[in-house]
C-alpha cells in the first residue's frame, strides 16, 4: 500500500518522491532526524521532538527551513492523509544538495523528507516479557547528542544482539554504559533510578526526560550518573525508554537474569504512567 510522503513542500505518492543523488545526506550522513509516536491519531510530545531539533540543527550549523507551527502541521496532514492511528512519523532534515566537498557548501537548500510508519506501540506483548540485551562495546563518534543519521553502528548492534539471541545492545565504554542502541538505558536498585546523565555521551531522549519528570511527580528517587555494567547487572530491574518503546522493561543482560527475571514494578508503573499522561497531552 503506497503511503503519501513529504519531500521540500509537497505531499507525493511514495513512489514518486525523490531526493538527489548529490544531497548531504545521502553522501556524508550530513543530515538530522526524529520519530515523533503517534497514539489515537495524534502527537505524542510533538514540542520536545521540535525542541531537539532545533538543537540538532545548531549543533551542525544548519538552516532550519521550518518553523515549529509550519512543522507541527506537516506532521498533522501526513496523519491525516495516511490515515495513521497508531505509529509514528519520521522526519529527516539534511544539509541539501551541492557538490561533493567536505566544506559546508553555502547557500544550499536543505532538504526535508517526512514520512510515516504503521506499527502496534502500545501493545507491544514485549512490555508484559520484558527484552533482553547484550553489551557491546561503544565504538561512536563523540557527539552523540546531535540526533544525526549516522546509524550504521546502531544497526550493527542490533544485528550483534540478533546474532546471539538478544534483542537489542547495550553500548559500554569503559566500563560505564552509555545508552541503547535506539533507545537510553536506565537501572534500578533499592526504588531509586539510576540514568546516565546528559553529555555529549548520549542522545537527550525526550522520552527519558518525560519519563524521568514523570517518574520525580510520584516521589521516585532518581540518580543521574554514570552505572557500570556490573552494576546494572546487579540491579533489581532496568528499563529503556524511546519515542517508539516508550518504557521497555529488560530482564536480562548478557547472562545475567536480572531480579526474578520478570519484569520489574517501577518500569510496568512508569510505562503505565507514561501512556496515560502522553496520551492526555497528545496533539
Ligand atoms: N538514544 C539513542 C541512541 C537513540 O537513537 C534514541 C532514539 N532515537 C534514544 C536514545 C531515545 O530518544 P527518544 O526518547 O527521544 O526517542
Amino acid at each position: 500500500m503506497s503511503r503519501i510522503v513529504y519531500v521540500n513542500g509537497a505531499y507525493l505518492p511514495e513512489e514518486e518522491a525523490c531526493v538527489s543523488v548529490f544531497d548531504r545526506g545521502f553522501l556524508m550522513a550530513d543530515g538530522v532526524y526524529e520519530v515523533t509516536s503517534v497514539l489515537d491519531g495524534r502527537l505524542i510530545d510533538f514540542d520536545g521532538h521540535a525542541r531537539r531539533l532545533q538543537r540538532s540543527l545548531d549543533a551542525l550549523e544548519m538552516a532550519n527551513p521550518l518553523g515549529r507551527d509550519e512543522l507541527l502541521e506537516i506532521h498533522r496532514e501526513l496523519v491525516r492523509r495516511n490515515g495513521l492511528d497508531e505509529g509514528m512519523v519520521y522526519l529527516q532534515v539534511t544539509r541539501g544538495a551541492a557538490d561533493r566537498d567536505f566544506v559546508y557548501p553555502e547557500g544550499a537548500r536543505p532538504t526535508v523528507v517526512l514520512f510515516t510508519q504503521a506499527k502496534a506501540l502500545s501493545d507491544n506483548p514485549a512490555a508484559a516479557t520484558g527484552i533482553s540485551v547484550i553489551s557491546i562495546p561503544d565504538i561512536r563518534w563523540g557527539r552523540r547528542d546531535i540526533k544525526t543519521v549516522q546509524l550504521l553502528y546502531p544497526s550493527m548492534g542490533k544485528m550483534m544482539a540478533r546474532q546471539a539471541g538478544a534483542d537489542d545492545a547495550w553500548m559500554v565504554e569503559d566500563g560505564y554504559v552509555t545508552e541503547g542502541t535506539s533507545n537510553n538505558a536506565h537501572i534500578v536498585k533499592d526504588g531509586r533510578i539510576v540514568t546516565r546523565h546528559l553529555g555529549n555521551d548520549i542522545l537527550h531522549g525526550i522520552t527519558r526526560a518525560a519519563v524521568l519528570r514523570f517518574a520525580a511527580d510520584n516521589a521516585v528517587e532518581i540518580e543521574e550518573r554514570p552505572f557500570t555494567l556490573d552494576e546494572a547487572k546487579a540491579a533489581d530491574e532496568a528499563f529503556i525508554t524511546s519515542a517508539s518503546a516508550f518504557v521497555m522493561p529488560v530482564v536480562r543482560i548478557d547472562d545475567t537474569p536480572l531480579g526474578d527475571g520478570r519484569p520489574g514494578p517501577v518500569a510496568g508503573r512508569l510505562r503505565a504512567i507514561y501512556l496515560a499522561e502522553m496520551r492526555r497531552a497528545a496533539v
